[in-house]
C-alpha cells in the first residue's frame, strides 16, 4: 500500500520532491546550505596587496565540499545554494554534477556574480583570505529559497558557522533549515568554520549558539572551540560546548588526527602519515566522514578513525573537490595505515 501511495506522489509531484521522497524509503539523505562559490590561491607569498598570480578556479564553499566528500561516498545528498549566471556559475554546476549532487535545489540568480574567494596560505603556516560573498549570489541564499518539505523528510543538516556571517539572509536560511530539520526529528552537525574575515569575534557565539544547541555533533579546532564557548584551553573550551546541548564534540588537530569529547568520555585518536598537497577541506571532510559513521550508528572511536582518514587523504590533492575520495580509498588508508 505504502508503495502504490509513493509511486502517486512520485508521479504527482515535482522532480525534487519525489527524489527525496524516493531516498526517505529506501536510504538516507543528508543536506547542506550555503557557500557555494570558487576559489583563487594566491601562487607564491605575495600578499594580496601586490600583483601575483593566482591558481584556479576550484569550486569550493566548506558545506559544498562536506556535501561532496559524501556524495563521493555514495551518500544520496541535497544542497542549497545560489549562483550568479557566468562561467564561474557553470565551473561549480559542472563539478556537482559530476560529483553526483543533486542540483535541483541550486538556483541560478542573473543579476548577481557568483561567490569568489581568494586565498593565500602565507609561507608561516598562516591563512589570508578575500571574500566576495555577501554582496554576490553565495549571499542572496534565503529561508524562501529553502524547500521545507526535502528538509523535513532529511536524515541529517549540516551547517557550517561561515554560512552565518555571509549574510543576514544566509544566516536566517541556517537558522530556518535547522529549525525543520529539528521539529521533524532529523539531526544537525555544526562546523564553525571560523573566517574572522566573515565574523566578528564579539559576534560568534551570538550567531552561533542556535546551531550549536540544536546540534548533535559540534567539531571544531582548537581556535574555533575556544572562540565559540569564550573559554580558554581546548580540552576545557570543548567540555564547555558539551554543556550547551551538542552530545558529541570532535577536535579537530590536523596531522595529530582528533580528540572526541562526550559527557562520558575523551578520547584522542590519531590520524594517518601523508604528504599533504592542500590543507584546503581536510576539516570538511572530516566532518563528512563522522556523519556517515554516525548515520550507520557506528561506534564513535570508528567514526573519528573514518573521519580522520578521509581527512588525511583531503590533503593529499590540490583543490578540496577535484578528486572524488571513495569508501575503498579510505578503508585502505585505514586498513594498510600508510598510503601507497
Ligand atoms: P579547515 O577548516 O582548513 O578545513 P580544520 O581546522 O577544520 O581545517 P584540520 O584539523 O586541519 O581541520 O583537519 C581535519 C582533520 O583532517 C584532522 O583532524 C585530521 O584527521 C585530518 N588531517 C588534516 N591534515 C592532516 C595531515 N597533514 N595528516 C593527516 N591527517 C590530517
Ligand atoms: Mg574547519
Amino acid at each position: 500500500m505504502a508503495i502504490i501511495v509513493g509511486i502517486i506522489i512520485y508521479r504527482s509531484c515535482w522532480l525534487k520532491q519525489s527524489l527525496i521522497t524516493r531516498a526517505g524509503w529506501f536510504g538516507t539523505m543528508v543536506f547542506s546550505l550555503g557557500e557555494l562559490l570558487v576559489e583563487l590561491f594566491r601562487k607564491g607569498d605575495n600578499p594580496f596587496d601586490e600583483p601575483g598570480e593566482f591558481l584556479g578556479p576550484y569550486p569550493s564553499g566548506a558545506p559544498a565540499i562536506f556535501v561532496h566528500a559524501l556524495a563521493s561516498l555514495g551518500e544520496s545528498t541535497g544542497y542549497f545554494a545560489t549562483i550568479g549566471k557566468d562561467d564561474f556559475g557553470k565551473c561549480l554546476v559542472d563539478r556537482l554534477v559530476k560529483s553526483g549532487i543533486s542540483t535541483d535545489w541550486l538556483v541560478q540568480l542573473d543579476e548577481w556574480t557568483t561567490g569568489v574567494a581568494f586565498t593565500h596560505f602565507r609561507s608561516d603556516g598562516s591563512r589570508e583570505f578575500i571574500y566576495h560573498s555577501g554582496n554576490a549570489a553565495v549571499g542572496q541564499l534565503g529561508p524562501e529559497m529553502l524547500d521545507s518539505d526535502a528538509l523535513s523528510r532529511c536524515n541529517w543538516l549540516h551547517l557550517c558557522g561561515n554560512v552565518l556571517g555571509i549574510s543576514q539572509k544566509t544566516r536566517a536560511a541556517s537558522y530556518d533549515a535547522a529549525a525543520i530539520v529539528g521539529a521533524n526529528g532529523g539531526r544537525i552537525s555544526f562546523d564553525p568554520n571560523i573566517r574572522f574575515e566573515l565574523m566578528r569575534r564579539e559576534d560568534i557565539w551570538p550567531l552561533c549558539k542556535p546551531v550549536v544547541e540544536a546540534a548533535e555533533i559540534v567539531s571544531a579546532s582548537g581556535t574555533e572551540a575556544e572562540c565559540l564557548s569564550g573559554v580558554r584551553g581546548e580540552d576545557d573550551a570543548c567540555r564547555a560546548i558539551l554543556e550547551l546541548g551538542p552530545a558529541v564534540v570532535a577536535l579537530k588537530r590536523g596531522e595529530l588526527g582528533c580528540k572526541v569529547f562526550t559527557k562520558q568520555a575523551e578520547f584522542e585518536v590519531p590520524s594517518y602519515p601523508v604528504t599533504e598537497i592542500d590543507p584546503t577541506g581536510a576539516g570538511d571532510c572530516f566532518d563528512a566522514g563522522f556523519v556517515y559513521g554516525l548515520l550507520r550508528q557506528w561506534d564513535l572511536r570508528e567514526c573519528a578513525a573514518f573521519a580522520n582518514a578521509l581527512g588525511a587523504l583531503t590533503v593529499t590533492r590540490q583543490g578540496a573537490m577535484e578528486a572524488k575520495i571513495g569508501l575503498e580509498e579510505v578503508q585502505r588508508l585505514m586498513k594498510e595505515g600508510r598510503t601507497q
